[in-house]
């Protein structure tokens, strides 16, 4: 045991030592440094001009979004007593809530905590999207396989393993998604999402494991199977118009 005292004389000591190192490694080393580690030359960090490039960004406020729903996300299951793996998405409140004792609990905005894969981009077209409040360019929140038919299929609709953000145009009627089915062309896409959550040790890791599989493989049955029974249920399958390059 240890005291309070020594709790945080160790956390002023040590707290930062492991996030400076493992600052640039998410699931493999990033392409760019957004500072230089020179603690042994001059007891300091030197950010560069990537991170003064992303502080400009049209993203920059997307990013605070995202990093507080990352922490809501883990800090209110923890105080809850809730274990992440049971958060499940409720489309009436548009956010990541869990079920406690009967009560519906919120525990993070939805959006926030799948931006960081979509890098401000729609999933389907690519067209540019925000997760902050009231920006003309809102994300939806979208079901890849549709809620309607969620009652007659396998797996929890609602988890986020079926969830992304789409643009507005991509989501709603018209052109639209709507209620179609992806194409089955889209599946890989969605695998890799998922797939890239679980890598980056995503605080939704478990989550997804939970939903969709142990194995890379079964998680990749899982979504076959789905969206197979999804298309008996709805012939004919929907694919978007790209508006942009593939970012993801
Ligand atoms: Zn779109």
């Amino acid at each position: 045991m240890v005291d309070d005292e020594a709790l945080r004389d160790m956390t002023v000591r040590l707290g930062f030592n492991n996030v400076i190192d493992a600052f640039h490694n998410i699931g493999g080393e990033l392409g760019v440094r957004f500072f230089i580690d020179e603690r042994r030359e001059s007891k300091g960090i030197r950010l560069t001009d990537d991170f003064r490039r992303l502080a400009a960004d049209r993203q920059a406020g997307d990013l605070v979004e995202e990093v507080e729903a990352r922490w809501r996300l883990v800090e209110t299951a923890w105080e809850l007593g809730v274990a992440v793996p049971l958060v499940s998405y409720d489309p009436d409140w548009l956010d990541f809530g869990a079920d406690l004792r009967g009560r519906r609990v919120t525990v993070t905005s939805a959006r926030g905590a799948l931006n960081g894969y979509q890098k401000g981009r729609c999933f389907y077209c690519f067209g540019s999207i925000s997760i902050l409040p009231g920006s003309i360019e809102l994300a939806d929140i979208d079901h890849f396989i549709p809620h309607v038919l969620g009652a007659w299929l396998p797996g929890n609709i609602n988890g986020v393993w079926n969830l992304v953000l789409a643009c507005r145009g991509c989501n709603r009627g018209g052109m639209g998604k709507s209620d179609r089915v992806p194409s089955a062309r889209l599946l890989d896409r969605i695998h890799a999402r998922n797939e890239f959550l679980i890598g980056s040790h995503h605080p939704l890791r478990e989550t997804l494991i939970a939903q969709t599989g142990p194995t890379k493989c079964g998680r990749a049955s899982f979504l076959r199977l789905v969206h197979m029974e999804a298309m008996t249920l709805r012939v004919a399958d929907w694919y978007p118009v790209h508006k942009a390059m593939a970012a993801f």
